[in-house]
């Protein structure tokens, strides 16, 4: 490299958690990033809404006119780490159609408007990355396009919110309820004052739709995703699960599934699962990630790191831009969306899974045999039933609850027996009714 290559001019559009570290790896290491690259990396500016000299960087660095900063005639990297999905898609549009490679870490963006945007950077012939905008630090969306490009995939389940994963770990560890472990990881700074986009599953339905998009060549988005939050997860649940040797954890699944017909469709779901404490996303706990790939020729691969913080995302940040300057330098760009499969989303009723149901029935003889005839009439087999006497405050017998575990059954049909169930004189409400993940039985 010489002193006379021409730079790569990158600007930052946002200067929080995320934004502020990526300025400081691009000041820091100038020297090992110009040699990786091949020529020099210049920041150019930064865009925020509060231009102040109190922010860490000189104030002519920082500018509240994106429009202006993107549009500048020495930037050839913009970085978007404003989020949410406005203003964020309007300057990402801009700098593609100006011939701007992007790199961004807006999952709420890329899951809702992946096509308009992958269309302007195939448009330009420049790159669009956004590996941040899954599992933060962790290299899941890279391995997905390039490692397995020769590989067909077929399942990728995860645990990508850490907010959640922390308040599930929670109640597992301390037996605490659903209100106190969320209180726990706000006081910790781990849900945000509105935890809805965690907690209802929006955010991971989000990364769903990215990642099957990806893993099968499909475009997906967060509409077509099967979405449940843990709000309804109980610490009754937890017992129950234990019992039965496994935990509870919000999963992401994207799956490749083969009809009857022979016709292959695309699963994408979000939802609270039991999963077997022998299964390795058993032991992800905390705010960490994880998700597991299982590919036809490569097997299962499971990626494991931190999701979320300004410095592990800004890693991730880093290796997209770092491909995006080094494309830049060498005239080319790197591989593209690849969306031809166009495989059909399958409707949630058409996915088999094992349920377990949790039910308070009437304490009396007869109750099981009427339930379980409930579950043989739509013909969902039962691999395991648990009844516990319930007791009141004073300790006195008030009631039963039976936990049913079923082997692989629709959605269709379980519901139609939750139905049923619920209309049974015996049965005094159902308590809960998740899916049991990671065994096939
Ligand atoms: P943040 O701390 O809230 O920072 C947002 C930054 O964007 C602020 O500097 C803000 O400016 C600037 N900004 C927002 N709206 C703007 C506007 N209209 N015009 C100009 N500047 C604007 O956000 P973050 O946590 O760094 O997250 C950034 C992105 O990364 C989001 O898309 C997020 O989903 C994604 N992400 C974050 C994490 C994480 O752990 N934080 C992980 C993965 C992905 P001011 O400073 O002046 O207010």
């Amino acid at each position: 490299m010489s002193t006379e290559d021409k730079p790569i001019g990158v600007a930052v559009l946002g200067f929080g958690n995320v934004g502020s570290q990526v300025v400081r790896i691009i000041e820091e290491s100038a020297q090992d990033l110009a040699a990786r690259i091949g020529a020099p990396m210049v920041l150019r500016g930064i865009g925020v809404r509060r231009v102040a000299d109190d922010r860490g960087v000189p104030v002519d660095m920082l500018t509240d006119n994106i429009d202006e900063l993107v549009s500048r005639d020495d930037v050839d990297i913009v970085v978007e780490l404003m989020g949410p999905v406005e203003p964020a898609r309007k300057a990402i549009l801009s700098a593609l159609e100006q011939g701007k490679s992007v790199v961004t870490a807006n999952k709420a963006l890329m899951a809702v408007s992946t096509g308009e945007l992958a269309q302007a950077a195939e448009h330009a012939h420049v790159d669009l990355y956004f590996e941040a905008a899954v599992a933060g630090a962790i290299p899941v969306i890279r391995p997905l396009t390039q490692s397995l490009a020769g590989d067909t995939v077929i399942r990728v389940a995860g645990i990508v919110n850490g907010t959640t994963n922390y308040i599930l770990s929670e109640m597992d560890s301390t037996g605490a309820d659903y209100t106190s472990a969320l209180a726990d990881a706000s006081a910790l700074g781990y849900a945000e004052a509105d935890p809805t986009a965690d907690v209802e599953g929006y955010d991971a339905a989000a990364k769903a739709a990215i990642l099957a998009s990806i893993a099968f060549h499909t475009r997906v988005t967060a509409d077509d995703v099967y979405r449940e939050g843990i709000t309804k997860v109980t610490s009754a649940d937890f017992v129950s699960a234990r019992a039965l040797g496994c935990t509870i954890k919000l999963l992401a699944i994207c799956e490749r599934l083969t009809t009857d017909e022979g016709q292959q469709r695309v699963s994408a779901r979000v939802y609270p699962a039991l999963v077997p404490l022998t299964h390795p996303l058993a032991s992800v706990n905390g705010a960490f990630n994880a998700v597991v790939v299982e590919a036809e020729a490569a097997g299962r691969l499971m990626f494991y790191g931190q999701g979320a913080g300004g410095a592990p995302t800004a890693s991730a940040v880093m290796g997209d831009l770092v491909m995006a300057a080094r494309n830049r330098v060498q005239g080319g760009r790197g591989p593209r969306e690849s969306k031809y499969a166009k495989l059909p989303i399958s409707p949630i009723g058409f996915i088999p899974t094992r349920y377990y149901v949790s039910m308070n029935v009437a304490d009396r003889p007869g109750v099981l045999s009427s339930v379980a005839a409930e579950f043989g009439k739509r013909e969902v087999s039962i691999a395991e039933v648990r009844q516990e006497g319930m007791v009141d405050q004073e300790g006195q017998r008030c009631g039963a609850r039976i936990v049913v575990v079923t082997h692989q059954a629709t959605d269709a049909a379980l519901s139609e027996t939750v139905e049923a169930l619920d209309d049974l004189d015996a049965v005094e409400g159902i308590n809960s009714v998740l899916r049991l993940e990671g065994t096939t039985e």
